[in-house]
């Protein structure tokens, strides 16, 4: 591993400040990713900027009637919380279905947001790859692409986005707040991770310096029912081959309310706004449900071997909608 500084930082502005005078220094959440990462000298900070200490590791609510995350709240603290666990049941079965006990005690909310893809050429410096060295070329497109995606991708990169917490917050409509050397901004969770196109080295919109310092969660009318699941190779320790995120809300068997977001099809979680339009006021019927799934799914277009992702895929939201209308 390449030397590196270490600072722990006591205060947000100290960490931003911290990050912004050492260019290619990382802000250091739990480590689970990024210390990886340095292992296999992908990532080769100069400084480590601690903020796993920082006060950021409450969940309140907001005036709203919503929840405010700080960044450094664990994985599991956060899908334990009982207000996470009764009104935002997704997100607490996302966190729960996302790596394993041990991993999720250390593991940030601001990391978990922030990691970085699973393709194996990225992890392995001895591939070319257009996101770890622009400009290197996409060994995934003709080879192992079994699980990366199949939708938004790019002639430069196929890679996937790896995490279930970020499709839960993209079902949920949540706001991440930034902390950078410019000041303090919002961004929807939708906009924060980018679809690769020609750069596919910037995963999010996160300018350099940033910090996550919370989360913000949206109040969800009474009535709204959601649910996350995920299909993986192995039922635990496993990253998703295709998950889905769903909040509904039915009224006397309308759909007056339908989120959806998709994990492991692209790389970003992707929130389906085609098939959103479809269930908006329509009956909550599994025919409903097969019609918004398979327009948004019409966009897809599988490299040679992840077809079934596309299959997969249009089961999981017509019995996590079909699920969830049972529950109204
Ligand atoms: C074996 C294994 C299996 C896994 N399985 C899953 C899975 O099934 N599903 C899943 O979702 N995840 C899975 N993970 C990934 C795991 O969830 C992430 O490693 C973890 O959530 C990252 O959080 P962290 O706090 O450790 O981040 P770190 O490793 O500390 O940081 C990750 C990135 O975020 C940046 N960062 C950290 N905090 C902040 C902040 N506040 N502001 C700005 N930038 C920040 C860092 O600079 C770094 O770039 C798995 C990991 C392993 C090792
Ligand atoms: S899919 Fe993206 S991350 Fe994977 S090899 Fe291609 S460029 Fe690299």
């Amino acid at each position: 591993m390449k030397p590196f500084a270490y600072l722990r930082a006591e205060t947000v502005s100290d960490a931003v400040r911290a990050c912004a005078a050492h260019p290619g220094a990382k802000f250091l959440g739990g480590g689970t990713n990024l210390v990886d990462l340095m292992k296999l000298g992908v990532e080769t900070p100069g400084l480590l900027v601690d903020v796993s200490r920082l006060p950021l590791d409450q969940v309140t609510d907001t005036a709203e009637g919503g929840l405010r995350v700080g960044a450094t709240v664990r994985n599991s603290d956060l899908a334990a919380h009982p207000a996470v666990r009764t009104r935002y049941s997704a997100l607490s079965q996302a966190l729960l279905a996302g790596a394993s006990g041990q991993l999720r005690n250390i593991a940030t909310t601001g990391g978990n947001l922030l990691q970085r893809t699973r393709c194996p050429y990225f992890q392995d410096t001895t591939k070319p790859c257009n996101k770890r060295e622009p400009g290197t070329g996409c060994p995934a497109r003709e080879g192992a692409h079994r699980d990366l995606a199949v939708i938004g991708y790019s002639e430069e990169c196929v890679a996937t986005h790896p995490s279930d917490m970020a499709v839960a917050l993209a079902a949920l409509d949540a706001d991440v707040v930034l902390h950078g050397p410019e000041g303090e901004r919002t961004v929807p969770v939708t906009d924060l991770h980018r679809l690769p196109g020609d750069n596919p080295d910037a995963d999010t919109v996160v300018r350099p310096g940033e910090l996550v310092t919370e989360v913000l969660l949206p109040p969800l009318p009474d009535g709204t029912v959601c649910l996350y699941r995920k299909a993986r190779d192995r039922a635990s320790y496993a990253f998703a081959l295709v998950s889905v995120a769903a909040v509904l809300r039915v009224r006397d068997g309308r759909i007056e309310h339908a989120a959806l977001a998709f994990g492991g099809l692209a790389h970003r979680p992707w929130r389906a706004r085609t098939a959103e339009e479809i269930l908006s006021g329509a009956p909550a019927t599994d025919a409903t449900f097969l019609r918004a799934a398979d327009a948004e799914l019409a966009a897809a277009r599988p490299l040679r071997d992840n077809a079934f992702k596309v299959r997969l895929a249009r089961h999981l939201a017509v019995d996590a909608l079909a699920e969830l209308t049972a529950r109204t």
